[in-house]
């Protein structure tokens, strides 16, 4: 792939970590402080089932009860990673309001949390929600950067890249990439959001275009909304882009101009795992994939070191990449 861009890339393999993404860094971490805090029973929200699967699977090693809160759409279109759950001890709860998925599978969770503050930690999959999350999940996934600082060392002998590439859907990947390059400005951060079916198509989860100041789940970010506030749903291919918000560090780079926002469409996602694919050997997450696809878009100038945050695995793809397989052969 370097070849083909004509620049040096180096990815970093979160798709290399036990349930097969970065979530499980964030899992570990926040049961550990529950368990600090005497709480014993575990609740999360889950979208496609990815951080449900990384909060069911810590729950299983400390031996801790775990709820997991997941659309109704999203039990029925996400089989897999529920059968995982269960099989993991895990209760699936359905969420049956709104357009029973992520939102409103969030909504549920905070609705149990806040009935149970005693017993009960609630292990948020992404850097969004009320203060500490964003600040505590952008921690947790900071070991990303940690690694890719001595990684960098250890290949080419200089622990900075010139550019970081990462996908956001809430923005944890993103924010662990970044974490410990926000004060090197040297370092380029690259955030690439969903774009759908395209931008303008009514189809999109592009927040930094599409959204305004508005609060979702606790906190001040950038959401899609109405002018009366109502969350606009989004869509991507990838369940794990399908947010209609992002955290309010990404909110705030974009604003600030730190981080550079660019999206990729659903095709480009695809077009990006196959590439990868066919020249590396690696099948990426469908979310992984938008950060490669924004390789494309960008005029990298001579002796670039860029890193992309490959933040999973594309196991769980496989039915979307199955009914795409002719397109790209
Ligand atoms: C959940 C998920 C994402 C999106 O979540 P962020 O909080 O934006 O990182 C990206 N990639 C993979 C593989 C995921 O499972």
């Amino acid at each position: 792939m370097s070849q083909q861009i004509g620049r040096q890339i180096y990815l970093k393999r979160e798709d290399l970590n036990h349930t097969g993404a970065h979530k499980i860094n964030n899992a570990i971490g926040q049961v550990l402080l529950a368990e600090r805090l005497g709480k014993k029973r575990i609740i999360a929200e889950t979208g496609a089932g990815q951080h449900g699967v990384a909060t069911a699977t810590v729950c299983a090693l400390k031996g801790l009860e775990c709820i997991v809160y997941m659309g109704e759409v999203d039990i029925q279109r996400q089989a897999p990673n529920v059968a995982r759950m269960k099989m993991l001890g895990a209760k699936v709860i359905p969420a049956k309001s709104g357009s029973k998925t992520l939102k409103d599978a969030t909504n549920e969770a905070i609705r149990d949390w806040i009935n149970n503050p005693s017993d009960t930690h609630y292990v948020i999959g992404s850097v969004v929600g009320p203060h500490p999350y964003p600040d505590m999940v952008a921690r947790f996934q900071s070991i990303i950067s940690e690694e890719i600082r001595w990684q960098l060392k250890e290949k080419t002998g200089n622990e900075l890249p010139t550019h970081v590439i990462a996908c956001v859907g809430g923005g944890s990947n993103a924010a662990g990439a970044f974490y410990h390059f926000l004060n090197e400005p040297t370092v380029e951060l690259i955030a690439v959001e969903a774009a759908g079916l395209g931008i303008h198509s009514g189809h999109s989860a592009a927040t930094t275009t599409l959204g305004t100041p508005g609060v979702l789940h606790g906190s001040k970010s950038i959401v899609m909304q109405t002018p009366d506030g109502q969350v606009v749903e989004p869509h991507s291919i990838s369940a794990g882009l399908d947010y209609p918000g992002i955290g309010p560090l990404h909110a705030h780079l974009f604003a600030s101009g730190r981080g550079r926002f660019l999206s990729a469409t659903d095709q480009e996602a695809l077009k990006a795992a196959f590439n990868l694919t066919r020249l590396e050997g690696i099948i990426p997450a469908l979310e992984s994939a938008h950060a490669l696809a924004g390789l494309e878009q960008v005029a990298f100038p001579e002796n670039s070191k860029i890193v992309v945050c490959l933040s999973g695995r594309g196991d769980k793809d496989m039915d979307t990449y199955m009914k795409h397989m002719t397109e790209f052969d």
